[in-house]
């Protein structure tokens, strides 16, 4: 693998006016990964993506992609990179294939579009103008303009955003195979599912900066709930004796049991040898981690902005 990441943000800057989108972030993605970016309205994903895609320039700070300097080296880059917008940047009137086949040419190497055309099911709407289109068509006709230049790098701005669950898997399978075959990928979505599915890495953006990173995983941690059913009024206090310290216990409701700690097979152990010992058969025995949406609203808020 490449020893230089793919894209490379260092205290980047972008203002509209007074209003500062973007406020000193850094980034790094590797090469070969899937990352995604996530974060609330207006934390500044798109303006970020789109710097690094050279239709914005920075402020203040520099941004790095493949080497290149976005908007000086534009020549050099873009025939490297796929890009996917949210909106815009097509002609109402053509048609889909059309479009497809016209995108295919500015490539040296591109990709067979009938097959590509297909997968995608944008061969029954070929011939329909884009105008025409639905917004569902729409999304899956950016999404092969924008891979179908065998891009090393595909940038995705909520590639499955309002899509059927069909055109949600293919486009789930479309972004593993592009992994597979060592493109990189950076996507933004709301979507934590889609996050935890497709990412290697996840970077979580709030008010224009970075705040966390890393793999969902990692992100996640190893913080789980143990719950149980069993008798009301168990000697909490005792079972507390045989947990680590820093383990929460408590009984929200009569009879049902809640354990918070790290999750290892020890605590387990630990919690079912006590309820042996005390003759108690724990019933409805569940283990939950936490989601990449808890830790997602844990780090941002859950206000609206
Ligand atoms: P979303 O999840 O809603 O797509 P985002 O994280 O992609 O949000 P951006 O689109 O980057 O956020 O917007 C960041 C901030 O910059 C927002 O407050 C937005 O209102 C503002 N902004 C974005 N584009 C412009 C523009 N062209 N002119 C003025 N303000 C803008």
């Amino acid at each position: 693998m490449h020893a230089d990441p793919a894209v490379e943000v260092t205290g980047l800057v972008k203002r509209y006016g007074d209003k500062t989108a973007v406020d000193g972030l850094d980034l790094a993605i590797a090469r070969g990964t899937v990352t995604a970016v996530l974060g609330p309205n207006g934390a500044g994903k798109t303006t970020t993506i789109e710097t690094c895609e050279g239709y914005r320039r920075p402020d203040a700070g520099a941004v790095r992609v493949l080497g290149l300097d976005p908007v000086a080296q534009a020549g050099q880059l873009k025939p490297r990179i796929g890009v996917m917008l949210q909106s815009g940047g097509v002609y109402a009137g053509a048609r889909a294939l059309e479009m497809l086949h016209h995108t295919a040419k500015l490539y040296a190497n591109p990709l067979p579009v009938g097959p590509l055309a297909e997968r995608l099911g944008l061969d029954s709407c070929g011939r329909t103008p884009y105008r025409r289109l639905s917004g569902g068509q729409q999304q899956r006709l950016a999404l092969a303009m924008a891979v179908v230049g065998r891009p090393e790098l595909v940038f995705l701005d909520e590639p499955t955003a309002g899509l059927d669950p069909q055109a949600r898997r293919a486009t789930w399978e479309l972004v593993t195979e592009l992994r597979a075959a060592g493109v990189t990928v950076v996507l933004t979505t709301h979507q934590m599912d889609e996050a935890e599915q497709l990412a290697d890495d996840v970077a979580i953006i709030d008010r224009g900066r970075v705040i966390a990173q890393g793999s969902p995983d990692l992100l996640r941690g190893s913080d789980a709930q143990l719950r149980f059913d069993g008798p009301a009024g168990l000697d909490l206090a005792g079972l507390r004796k045989v947990l680590p310290d820093a383990a929460a216990v408590a009984e929200p409701a009569p009879g049902s049991y809640r354990v918070e700690a790290a999750l290892d097979a020890a605590l387990l152990a630990a919690v079912t040898g006590w309820c042996a010992e005390v003759g108690v058969m724990p019933d409805k025995l569940a283990v939950q981690r936490r989601s990449l949406e808890d830790v997602f609203l844990d780090l941002t808020g859950r206000e609206l902005r």
